[in-house]
């Protein structure tokens, strides 16, 4: 099997959200981290989604990263590039998703693009040109007051025309109930007017089946993870995907188990509290870690020798607000962020010495510090624990078998199931 999508992600967690939808839609999926430079590229990948931080980078920033991750994925193979940023299109006027889709129609020779953040299931659907959340306009949601990208305006192609110089247009949605050949008869009449990009109307999962469709011979798409769902099926359709249980094949890797935790959102609080009652665990106290530093590290490390032996075990800083505001109080945020996530990396590797394969790590900037502590530069993608957080296999030695997640996601008994899927 060789390469045949290759896409760019804004953020981690996006990036995992897309791999795994790419994989329920049947696509043998690598996660890479960062910009795959000199990385060799994974035989078995039909999908590899490349993870960079680019959302709010500078904007020369994220466009140098997402051109050479485009140049990359060019050289693997890649017959087709996604560009993937958030179902709420969270962006400045100044970017970064204009420019960066800009540049990636230059290095591909594209003229036109689509330009969908959809996202049904998730409550964010398009309607002439107008995002929602829900049942309010993106200018009304939440989305509003966000710290880095504010949206106070929902209408998509007025948001994109201000990042951009090339002109936008709107495929409604009255064409895109029609079906795939309506919406490739819009593409033709806009390119034909000059219009780089498309804004294309989605309220079902269906019409984003057709819009994938009427994207099977563009260099370009660009949406959320959700309008990704009708690409696999163009190159089925073309022979050159098997048609396989959407399940996603990992290998199993075995070796003990630990969770991670740095997470401090209310779905993490309750996760540990189920995963205490079952499990042997250890709560680090930031002020303590602050304070003894290595002494502290080496008695957690202690403490988890001891009890790896018997099954898995976990260890976690997440602390309810009261608590964070304590320890923020007297160390700093900053401060206070950088000495877990520091603990929750040195523990990560001291863990792997001691013969652990399998990690569940809880929180999104945690996960981070811990993937780049253990050196892992790519993840094979596997079946779905709960809704966005597939389990996965780090490529590269030692094997890991992952579960990454961010914040708020996963149910209550989300470690727990983590344990049992990864194998
Ligand atoms: P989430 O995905 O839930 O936002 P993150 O890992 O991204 O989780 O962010 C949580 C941040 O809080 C990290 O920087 C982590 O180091 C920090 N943190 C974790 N536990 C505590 C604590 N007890 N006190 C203060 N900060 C903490």
């Amino acid at each position: 099997m060789a390469l045949l999508l290759g896409c760019i992600a804004d953020d981690f967690t996006g990036a995992t959200d897309l791999a795994n939808t790419l994989v329920r839609n049947g696509m043998r999926t690598i996660q890479v981290i960062g910009v795959p430079d000199g990385l060799e590229v994974p035989a078995e990948a039909e999908a590899i989604v490349v993870a960079l931080k680019s959302r709010t980078a500078p904007v020369a920033e994220a466009v140098a990263q997402s051109v050479a991750s485009c140049r990359w994925l060019r050289q693997a193979g890649a017959r087709q590039i996604y560009f993937k940023y958030c179902s709420t299109f969270d962006s400045t006027d100044q970017g970064n998703i204009g420019p960066v889709a800009d540049a990636l129609r230059a290095e591909l020779g594209a003229d036109f693009a689509t330009v969908c953040p959809a996202f049904p299931e998730t409550g964010r659907t398009i309607y002439n040109g107008h995002l929602f959340v829900g049942d309010v306009l993106l200018s009304d949601s939440s989305m509003r007051n966000h710290p880095l990208t504010p949206m106070t305006d929902a209408n998509l192609v007025r948001v994109l025309g201000r990042q951009t110089k090339s002109a936008v247009g709107l495929v409604p949605y009255a064409t895109v109930r029609q079906g795939t050949a309506a919406i490739r008869a819009a593409f033709d009449k806009l390119r034909h007017r000059d219009i780089a990009y498309a804004v294309v109307d989605a309220i079902e999962d269906e019409d984003l089946r057709c819009l994938g469709a009427a994207c099977a011979d563009l260099a370009l798409a660009t949406g959320g993870s959700g309008a990704a769902i009708g690409l696999p099926g163009n190159f089925r359709r073309a022979g050159l995907l098997a048609t396989r249980p959407a399940e996603g094949d990992l290998p199993s890797v075995g070796g003990a188990v630990a969770v991670l935790s740095g997470s401090c959102s209310t779905a993490t609080l309750a996760q540990v509290t189920r995963m205490r009652a079952k499990h042997p665990s250890l709560m680090l106290d930031p002020l303590t870690l602050a304070e003894r530093g290595e002494a502290a590290m080496a008695d957690a490390m202690a403490w988890a020798i001891a009890n790896l032996k018997a099954g898995p075990v976990l260890i976690y800083a997440s602390a309810p607000p009261e608590v964070v505001k304590v320890v923020q109080a007297k160390l700093g945020r900053e401060r206070a962020g950088a000495v877990v996530e520091h603990a929750l990396a040195t523990l990560a590797q001291g863990l792997v010495k001691e013969g652990v394969r399998r990690l569940v790590i809880a929180g999104g900037e945690s996960s981070g510090a811990v993937v780049q502590a253990l050196g892992v530069r790519a993840l094979r993608i596997g079946p779905q624990i709960d809704p966005g957080i597939p389990a996965t296999v780090s490529l590269g030695d030692p094997q890991l078998a992952l579960a990454l997640k961010s914040g708020n996601f996963g149910a209550e008994d989300f470690f727990l199931k983590a344990i049992e899927k990864l194998r």
